[in-house]
């Protein structure tokens, strides 16, 4: 059994029945899961949370599924990589890499959401999934609605990677390549959803499926031995991850899994697609749509759906963004990768790149326990550092052909 008490409006505040639903008929405000905490503190303990597989499942009574999950059952609990050659490099103390590179199945957090979505979904009695999706959404979808025997329409903007298309081709769904950018393709697909009894998961179903990224959250917190950290850098599309970071800190302290929380949370963007840390350095609440040009294709989001309630978060926290050029990008990618060991995307550049950033300007001191999250696998966007990397030696199959190659290679 759940904890789900229903659905609320996050402006208006009146309240729904657990439906596929996700915007207030009387004032067109966001949906939004509302649980029964006292319910969750009563049953939910620490031990309880250690005695279970890890998965994302083990934090279950803080996502919106009734019964058993049906997706996505091996999905969440990645490492948090300790990366002390990355924070000399920054300049500070204690850094951590959530490292959703690794991710179960389709290598990115995108799988958190699914998993959710997919298991809400089938409670809901659909037998079609749907998604918008800038990359990683269309190959999670893809890949865990094959899983779970759902149709599967997937709309995508056309001009995403190569490597992204291919992967979600894979699994044999229905794949719309749309001739527009992500926010076109989102638009379109709220009038199909309007028309088609069909699973949208980041649509009709978005309540549901944000929750899924509050196991990110979670985990950080039992990784660090049940504390919350000083900093956390989120890369931000349409902003949901951002503020389910925070509410899932805020669920942890409030049935008292952990004590404090003096968590500040930051918003990674790229300066190509940046509303909502420009919005904070401007010091506005109305986000100012762009039209998206950088490379980190799955974070452009030019009109952000949670944008306005994602900078709420980060001046509620004492958190403040950051945004990078598409070279900062490429340089944090090879950066991490050098000195951790971990091939992220593109917005895995955004993040790094964006966090040293924010340790220059010195918002990010060098005290401060700080998790970057890191979204996706380098594997996915490999396009962006064809042509930035090193080169590799070419040489003859022969003994002496090698060893003129080592003797240059160490001269330098
Ligand atoms: C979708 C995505 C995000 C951010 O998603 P939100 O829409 O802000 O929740 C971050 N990183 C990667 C790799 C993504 O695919
Ligand atoms: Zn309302």
């Amino acid at each position: 059994m759940g904890f789900v008490k229903g659905l609320k409006c996050r402006e208006c505040g009146r309240e729904y029945a657990v439906d596929p639903v996700y915007v207030c008929e009387f004032c067109f405000g966001p949906l939004e899961v509302v649980y029964d905490y006292d319910g969750i503190k009563k049953v939910l303990t620490r031990e309880k949370i250690l005695s279970r597989p890890q998965t994302l499942w083990r934090y279950r009574e803080f996502l919106p599924i009734d019964g058993e999950p049906t997706s996505g059952l091996h999905s969440g609990f990645t490492p948090l990589v300790r990366a002390d050659k990355l924070a000399k490099h920054l300049g500070i103390k204690k850094l951590y890499i959530k490292d959703d590179t690794v991710t179960h199945p389709t290598l990115s957090f995108k799988d958190r959401v699914v998993a959710v979505a997919l298991s809400k979904a089938r409670e809901f009695g659909f037998n079609t999934v749907a998604c918008a999706s800038t990359g990683n959404l269309a190959h999670s979808v893809s890949a865990h609605g094959a899983a779970a025997g759902f149709k599967r329409f997937i709309f995508i903007p056309a001009s995403l990677e190569k490597s992204k298309i291919v992967a979600s081709l894979a699994y044999e769904p229905n794949l719309i390549a749309v001739d527009g950018n992500y926010d076109d393709v989102n638009r379109l697909c709220s009038e199909v959803a309007n028309k088609y009894n069909w699973a949208f998961v980041n649509i009709n179903i978005r309540p549901f499926y944000a929750e899924g990224s509050k196991t990110q959250g979670y985990e950080i917190i039992e990784q660090l031995g049940w504390r919350a950290p000083d900093v956390v850098v989120v890369p931000c599309a349409s902003g949901s991850l951002l503020t389910k970071i925070w509410k899932s800190f805020k669920e942890m302290k409030d049935i008292g899994l952990i004590g404090e929380l003096n968590t500040k949370i930051f918003s990674a963007q790229a300066t190509g697609c940046s509303p909502i840390v420009t919005a904070i350095k401007e010091n506005v609440d109305v986000i100012k749509p762009v039209k998206p040009d950088t490379i980190a294709k799955s974070l452009a989001i030019g009109n952000p759906a949670d944008g306005f309630y994602a900078t709420q978060v980060i001046k509620e926290s004492g958190g403040y963004g950051a945004d990078v050029s598409d070279t900062e990008i490429i340089e944090a990618i090879k950066l991490l990768a050098k000195t951790e060991g971990i091939f992220a995307e593109t917005a895995g550049g955004v993040t790094l790149a964006s966090a040293i950033r924010l340790v220059e300007s010195r918002h990010i001191n060098k005290d401060d326990l700080t998790v970057l999250s890191i979204t996706g696998n380098g594997l996915k966007t490999k396009e962006a550092i064809i042509g930035h990397t090193v080169e590799p030696y070419h040489i003859d199959p022969n003994m002496k052909s090698f060893e003129e190659t080592l003797e240059k290679i160490k001269a330098g």
